[in-house]
């Protein structure tokens, strides 16, 4: 290959990806070359503020310097062992993530999708062997618009026509209810009981465009979870970790998930890695063998995610993210007074969302996400005509300022095509 002496352009760069990578996303048009806290630049130079922190993976801001060092050390010392071996770092992160969060045990993968895929491995094996479900009948509740990832078998449970179309067959054993409707949780219950093992949540629904259950759903989920013998799956890969205001968005009703599924934040951005959580009672249905990954639990992983929960909390992210947060909806609430496109904002946190007062199907969210790309801060619409915004959560109050000014002039001043 020849060696390129000249740096490519961005106009160069996104040729590359689209004439050689699958078209499997639709990017907006800046090229991204730098991170550090809560800016990124593109190749000409051009500083953003990030507004979306890589789907709220890198809640402790870009190129933490705590991280950058925890993996150039570990790096430099031992990467991958597999699990055939002991390593000296898995024991002693699986001590502190299940202490950090509350649980007896951890079972460690590196992506989200994996994580959700081991939480359904447990939950129906647990159904089997604990519950007494009779073989091959478990089912797990799951909610309408949910957004879980991208297997096979996640995607068989999705509502959005892009994500499931054409990839089946799909894996039977998933009962969608509404979202945030504890009546039809409560009818399948009822009726299902014996056959159903788990219900698998989000807390805040992400990827749908940060919908927000009414106040009570997840607790009275949870308790008539307990009710039927259920296990309650909560899916915090995207509103753990400090984003929501709180360490986990669960616990804003006092809940606990039988299941707890980490992933994004856990690494700060740095490395994928993710984690499922659960008791003894739970977990111990797994023996050797029955489940793994070639990396989960590498060294890299656990030294990284280690320090990234140590940043979270030393630097005490999730108050800020709380605080914030309420800076933030209520300076978008004026900016929706004073403007027709803005309908509403929506959210906990620093996970926020502004609906665009267009139909679903227009380019406007879109567009606006351009204008405000141009105005220096990025961020993306969601499903519709939705814009979520979630900045690195070590963003300061007059950072935070600036971006809600950048939003309101770039609105105000925007014009529909
Ligand atoms: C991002 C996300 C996933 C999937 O994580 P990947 O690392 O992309 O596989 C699962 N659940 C929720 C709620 C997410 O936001």
């Amino acid at each position: 290959m020849e060696t390129t002496t000249k740096k490519l352009s961005s106009a160069e760069l996104m040729e590359l990806e689209n004439k050689y990578g699958a078209h499997n996303y639709h990017p907006l048009g800046v090229v991204l070359a730098k991170g550090e806290g809560v800016y990124v630049w593109d190749v000409e130079g051009k500083k953003y503020f990030d507004f979306l922190s890589a789907y709220s993976a890198v809640n402790q801001g870009h190129c933490h310097p705590r991280l950058v060092e925890a993996i150039k050390t570990q790096a430099a010392t031992l990467n991958l062992t597999s699990r055939a071996f002991y390593n000296d770092q898995l024991g002693v992160y699986e001590k502190y993530v299940t202490e950090y969060f509350g649980y007896d045990k951890v079972l460690p993968m590196n992506t989200g999708a994996e994580g959700v895929e081991t939480a359904i491995k447990i939950c129906r094996k647990w159904g089997y062997e604990k519950k007494g479900i009779a073989v091959n009948e478990a089912k797990i509740i799951v909610c309408g618009q949910n957004f879980h990832g991208r297997t096979v078998t996640i995607i068989s449970f999705s509502s959005d026509p892009d994500a499931r179309g054409n990839f089946g067959p799909y894996t039977p054993g998933f009962i969608s209810i509404p979202y945030n409707n504890i009546e039809a949780l409560k009818s399948v219950l009822e009726t299902e009981s014996k056959t159903i093992a788990g219900f698998l949540v989000e807390p805040i629904q992400g990827e749908a465009g940060v919908n927000v259950p009414d106040e009570g759903f997840l607790l009275e989920a949870y308790k008539m979870c307990k009710q039927h013998n259920v296990l309650f799956i909560g899916d915090e890969i995207q509103t753990g970790i400090a984003r929501t205001g709180r360490m986990l968005a669960c616990e804003y009703e006092n809940v606990k998930p039988d299941i707890l599924i980490l992933g994004k934040a856990l690494s700060g951005g740095m490395y994928p890695v993710a984690a499922v959580l659960a008791n003894d009672e739970i977990m111990e249905v797994i023996k050797p063998g029955q489940h793994g990954s070639t990396y989960g639990g590498n060294p890299m992983a656990c030294a990284v995610a280690m320090e990234a929960l140590k940043i979270v909390s030393e630097e005490q992210l999730a108050v800020n993210a709380f605080d914030l947060g309420v800076i933030f909806r209520k300076r978008m609430n004026t900016l929706a007074e004073k403007s027709d496109l803005v309908l509403k904002v929506r959210g906990k946190g620093l996970l926020n969302a502004i609906l665009i007062n267009d139909s679903p199907e227009s380019s406007t969210a879109m567009d606006i996400c351009i204008a405000l790309s141009k105005n220096s801060l990025l961020a993306k619409p969601t499903h519709g005509n939705i814009i979520r915004f979630a900045p690195p959560l070590v963003m300061t109050k007059s950072q935070l300022d600036e971006c809600c000014s950048i939003i309101e002039k770039t609105i105000l001043s925007f014009k529909k095509v």
